[in-house]
């Protein structure tokens, strides 16, 4: 196989017919069409029943029964009038991944005719076989049953695939005793944990009118594009979604010529289909370019509801994934498919915000919001202080970890970024005198009369794994292919902890007799004292940043899955999660495992793939150059011709360690009898990971030495630079 297979795949790609992407029309023509939203709502039911619906989704309040089986045949009757002959309860199990069962409307007559049926009770509640998704224990197989439940804050939309259209209901999982199995019910919990936390300060803060206070989230996905012709080649590609093998290229990324440069015609055609497919779907697709290495690329809707673009970012990439494939290409989503090469992200964009107030997290215009602000911010600061590793666990994964603590943006240790203006507001807030603003022309304020925080746009920081920036929080530690669920929920759940203990410290304050604006005053100069070591505005990938962040400010720095996932079982996490009512602790026990379970396994199928791709194709195409090679020279002695022919005893010494290393390797991946999964993960970052690099160092100098036309993979050169 493989040179013929190479340079088929290079006429392939070179010959591919240009993809005939027409545009659907206008935006306004395309808009959320397959989404049964609200307005679509309100042209269809009676007026009363949408009545009730609608303030259900605006008050995240619970569902009227009565009302159901006239929503869902309205729902029925509009997915038919799509095309759709099928429906799904859509769901977000703890792989990350996002499953549906399909069932038809079709329901047979005793006369031997058909009608097509929808009732509410469907709409409401499934029953997937939940037997097969992971369930950390939390059920015996002989209740091996699960519930699916309509979540009516997330619209249901019609998905399209080439074998028709089927109307998808997003629901929350659960296990028939009501344990959360899914990624969506913890959002939809954290959300209701800040809320009610956030009214407590509000209400301290001098407001009557309070609506409901929610979490946002704007999600920049990024990704890497490659032919398909390349990446069906590789099973490394195929089964653990990167490259276990690659010399880096000749070029890299080293001109930086890619970031925000011209983006290629088969990728924007590509994108435009993206694009038009999200616009179907309500998700307002906004900002596209090109990112820093070869091949990747970013996209970013505008945000939305923490849990409409939870559900959102999940349906990006399927269709990122699906459209890729349509037009001859594969999406990478993995975290660091490359070596060398900058890997992928999402930034979780986070703020929180109610009808009333508005945005809790801008610093706003007026100096009383100003003061609210400083409230908000201050509780984010407390938040990420004290559950930092909370935050590095629920991004911690096997393909997250080659970015965390591996050089790359951004560093394991969890810190916040706040820009230099309001850093220094903080610092005077701590010195416990708070006077004047780095902004031009704004001095002398006290807490009641507080600067006005200008956007700090210009002023960024790309290696804070936390950064304010401007009227919300980025948390860019997120893997590109996580969802954005896990971080969400922590994020909700630590905020909605530091307000409850902010409201406490100022109703404590007020009732000694404190003024409000001396009370908040005292609370801010509390966080700064207790938490403030948690700000810095440096270099967050220099080697002084990591001894000081560990040594001078206890933080701490959990470099793999390893060290970050037994924090979900330290004492003050589990009571964090069950105090909010967010997890109980057999909810959060369950994903430990679940977590756990899915590191051991995806660093198991890599090593098995590099000792099988070691074994039958690289190994044997060494050893054919190598015994070509000691032909053709000792052909050229003969003939009295003496050239340099050191490379052989390069490429034998490199087959031999390969050959030690593979075996070393074999072993240790058959290695399963561990006292406990901690241990089992710690073999798993530590000995698995060294001997597949050194599986893999012989292969890549290999990869320099041996003929091209026998190398068996397709190259960095040609997977990152051919299109
Ligand atoms: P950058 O690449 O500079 O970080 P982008 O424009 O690519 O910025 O992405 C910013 C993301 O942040 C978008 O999804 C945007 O909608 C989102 N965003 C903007 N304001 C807020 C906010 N108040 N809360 C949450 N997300 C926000
Ligand atoms: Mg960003």
């Amino acid at each position: 196989m493989s040179a013929i297979d190479r340079k088929e795949a290079v006429n392939l790609i070179n010959n591919r017919p240009p993809m005939d992407v027409k545009s659907s029309g206008k935006l306004a023509d395309i808009w959320a069409t397959d989404v049964f939203d609200l307005a679509k709502m309100k042209q269809v039911l009676p007026k009363a029943i949408y009545k009730s619906l609608e303030k259900t989704v605006r008050t995240n309040s619970t569902l009227d029964p009565s009302i159901a089986d006239v929503v869902a045949t309205a729902m029925k009757d509009w997915a038919i009038s799509k095309g759709a002959g099928y429906y799904a309860h859509v769901f977000y199990p703890l792989t990350g991944a996002t499953a549906e069962k399909h069932d038809s409307f079709i329901s047979p007559q005793g006369d031997g005719s058909v009608l097509s049926e929808f009732s509410g009770k469907l709409l409401i509640q499934g029953e997937p076989d939940a037997s097969s998704f992971p369930n950390g224990g939390i059920r015996s197989t002989f209740e091996a049953r699960g519930y699916t439940a309509w979540d009516v804050t997330s619209p249901a939309y019609i998905l399209e695939t080439p074998n028709g259209s089927t109307l998808c209901i997003p629901t929350a999982f659960v296990s028939w005793t009501g344990e959360a199995l899914d990624k969506k019910t913890p959002v939809l919990r954290s959300n209701a944990a800040m809320n009610k936390a956030a009214q407590r300060v509000l209400k301290l803060l001098g407001h009557t009118d309070i609506a409901q206070v929610n979490s946002s989230c704007g999600a920049e996905q990024e990704y890497f594009l490659i032919d398909a012709a390349f990446g069906n080649q590789r099973p490394d590609i195929l089964l653990a979604g990167r490259t276990l093998f690659g010399k880096p290229a000749a070029k890299g990324q080293q001109f930086e010529d890619h970031y925000f440069g011209a983006i290629p015609e088969r990728v924007q055609v590509f994108m435009q289909e993206v694009e038009d497919r999200m616009y179907k779907l309500g998700i307002p697709a906004k900002t596209r370019h090109n990112e820093v290495a070869p091949g990747q690329f970013e996209i970013a809707p505008v945000f939305e509801a923490a849990n409409v673009a939870t559900d959102h970012q999940q349906m990006v990439m399927t269709i990122l994934k699906s459209v890729a494939k349509k037009h001859g290409m594969m999406c990478l989503l993995h975290e660091k498919p490359f070596k060398g090469i900058n890997g992928s992200g999402k930034h979780v964009n986070w703020s929180v915000g109610s009808a009333t107030q508005g945005n809790l997290l801008d610093p706003g215009d007026t100096p009383h919001s100003n003061m609210q602000f400083l409230v908000f911010c201050g509780a984010v600061i407390r938040g990420v202080h004290k559950y930092g590793p909370l935050l590095r666990a629920v991004v911690a994964s096997a393909s997250n970890d080659h970015r965390l603590g591996a050089n790359e943006a951004p560093p394991a240790i969890m810190s916040v970024y706040l820009g230099t203006q309001l850093a220094d507001v903080f610092e005077q807030i701590k010195a416990g005198d708070l006077k004047s603003s780095k902004a031009q022309g704004v001095l002398h304020i006290g807490v009641d009369t507080l600067p006005k925080l200008p956007m700090d746009a210009g002023d960024r920081n790309r290696t804070s794994p936390f950064a304010f920036t401007g009227n919300r929080f980025e948390f860019r530690a997120v893997g590109s292919g996580q969802s954005v669920g896990g971080p969400l929920a922590a994020m909700n759940t630590m905020l909605a902890d530091s307000l409850d203990w902010v409201a406490d410290e100022l109703e404590a304050s007020i009732k000694g007799g404190l003024e409000l604006n001396k009370a908040i005053a005292k609370v801010l100069k509390k966080i700064m004292d207790d938490h403030g070591s948690v700000v810095f505005n440096g270099n967050g990938y220099s080697a002084e940043w990591h001894k000081e962040a560990v040594e001078k400010r206890g933080l701490r720095n959990l470099r793999t899955t390893a060290d970050s996932l037994p924090v979900l079982k330290e004492k003050e996490i589990v009571a964090l999660f069950e105090r909010h009512n967010v997890l109980s602790p057999t909810e959060l026990a369950s994903r430990f495992e679940i977590y756990a379970e899915q590191y051991v396994k995806s660093i198991d199928v890599e090593a098995k793939l590099v000792v099988e791709m070691a074994k039958t194709k690289i190994l044997p195409a060494a050893i054919t150059h190598l015994t070509e090679q000691v032909e053709s020279f000792s052909v050229l002695a003969d003939s009295n011709i003496e050239l340099d022919n050191s490379s052989i005893k390069t490429v034998a010494a490199q087959i031999k360690a390969m050959q030690v290393a593979v075996a070393k390797l074999d072993v240790a991946a058959a290695k399963h009898d561990f006292a406990t999964i901690e241990d089992h993960m710690q073999f798993c970052a530590k000995d698995i990971r060294d001997l597949m690099e050194s599986v893999r160092a012989a292969a890549d100098t290999l990869e320099g030495e041996v003929a091209d036309d026998i190398w068996p993979l397709p190259t960095y050169m040609e997977m990152l630079f051919i299109k």
